[in-house]
């Protein structure tokens, strides 16, 4: 495809969609069944690159136990509406009607029993039975606002349309072709953002924090991990660089650089009376290998190494007991920093909701403009939240562009 030419003649389309990821194509389908002229394009060479690599292959494309408390934001409100209106229920219907066997893993996430293709290919069907055109391929140059649409230079040509449905994604793993380009053209349209950041990401460690926990490189437990009055419980993986798994993912989008980070390594139980109990029991026995009871022998013996006395059981003063259970229940961790967009698999903040409309996701200053997906600041937790809010969200601009 050639490059655009100022005097390409004009081509109309109701609805053009700016990237072909979730909550494009969500938006697109819903615009085109309500018989609009809808075209999405994408710069990237394939559509819903993330969906193909989400959830491990498999695609964790909703969560049954969706809410609003499930996501951040600076106006926990905003995303109220549009989940209310589209549903996980919506999208497993969805699912169901195109023959898509899923399962469900852990705390209603849920996964295609096959490829994440099948949920590209969901959207594509769909997109197809609304007569909506896609184009890949397809770089866009930013917007111009003309009398009450907008004009867009693009790898096609020059296009008209209506209403402009910015769905460009945050800026995580850029060699998947995440761009900063949604925020540009909120910026364009004086929408105030948000700073952004990279969420559900890998800690990384450094100096004798990361020295300490080196030799436990690929080491996994469970852990309830705390930050700023979240808690995760799930489990902790020891990288290489620091600390990854489901509960510090989860617990990285509410940590930031010098933020207290805490980890109960004995989640779910009482370890004073736990403690207490062994002591009695097993006075004779090591606290490191009472511990290997419930965390790996190696994690045991280095938390006894560094943190804490390793003496029999019978040594301990009540005192000290009481001192070692409050270790294990708020072990500190000191991250340095995370690693990035790079492997985040989201990004926190981006437009500021106050601009845009909760119910249709419309720019409030510029009639015709909307921002929905990722690109705006509404960030899920793990489990197939991230998704259910692109459905939700495009859904609810495709149903009102
Ligand atoms: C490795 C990984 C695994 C994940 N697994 C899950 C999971 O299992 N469940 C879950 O709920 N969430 C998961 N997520 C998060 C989820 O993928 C995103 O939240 C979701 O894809 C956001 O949808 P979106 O449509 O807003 O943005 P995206 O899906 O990122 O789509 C944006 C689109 O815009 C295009 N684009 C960007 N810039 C431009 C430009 N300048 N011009 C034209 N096009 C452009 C991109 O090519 C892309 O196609 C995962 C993320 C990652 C990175």
């Amino acid at each position: 495809m050639s490059a655009s030419s100022a005097s390409s003649p004009p081509v109309d389309w109701d609805v053009i969609v700016v990237g072909a990821g979730a909550a494009g194509l969500m938006a697109a389908i819903a615009a085109g069944r309500r018989g609009r002229r809808v075209l999405v394009l994408d710069h990237a060479n394939k559509v819903g690159k993330k969906i193909l690599m989400s959830g491990g292959g498999h695609c964790n494309f909703t969560n049954t136990g969706t809410t609003p408390a499930q996501y951040l934001s600076t106006n926990p409100h905003f995303c109220k509406s549009a989940l209310a209106r589209y549903t996980p229920q919506d999208f497993i219907d969805l699912v169901d009607a195109h023959g898509i066997a899923w399962h469900e893993k852990e705390l209603g996430q849920l996964f295609c029993d096959g490829s994440s293709k099948q949920i590209v290919q969901l959207l594509l069907d769909e997109a197809d039975g609304a007569g909506v055109q896609v184009r890949t391929h397809c770089p866009v140059q930013p917007p111009r606002r003309v009398d009450d649409g907008f004009v867009l230079d693009t790898a096609i040509g020059r296009l008209r349309c209506a209403s402009l449905i910015v769905a460009t994604g945050g800026l995580s793993i850029p060699s998947m072709g995440a761009t900063g380009f949604g925020y540009d053209i909120a910026r364009q349209f004086g929408h105030a953002l948000l700073p952004t950041r990279a969420g559900l990401v890998p800690l990384t460690l450094s100096g004798k924090h990361q020295e300490r926990l080196d030799a436990l490189s690929g080491v996994a437990l469970d852990v309830e991990a705390g930050c700023n009055g979240a808690h995760f419980r799930n489990r902790m993986l020891i990288t290489h660089r620091g600390i990854s798994g489901p509960a510090i993912l989860q617990i990285s989008s509410y940590w930031q650089p010098g933020d207290d980070l805490r980890l109960d390594l004995l989640p779910g139980r009482d370890a004073l009376a736990w403690l207490q109990a062994q002591q009695t029991e097993r006075p004779g026995t090591e606290l490191k290998n009472v511990l290997a009871e419930l965390m790996p022998r190696r994690f045991a013996q280095r938390l006894c190494e560094i943190w804490l006395a390793n003496r029999p059981m019978k040594q301990y003063t009540p005192a000290q007991l009481h001192d070692t259970a409050a270790l294990l229940q708020a072990w500190p961790l000191v991250a340095s920093g995370t690693e990035g967009y790079r492997t985040a698999e989201v990004t926190l903040g981006g437009v500021d909701t106050d601009g845009v409309s909760s119910r249709t996701m419309e720019s409030k200053q510029v009639p015709g403009l909307f921002f929905v997906g990722e690109v705006l600041d509404v960030t899920g937790w793990l489990g197939g939240y991230n998704f259910q809010w692109a459905w939700a969200s495009g859904m609810a601009a495709g149903e009102a562009a």
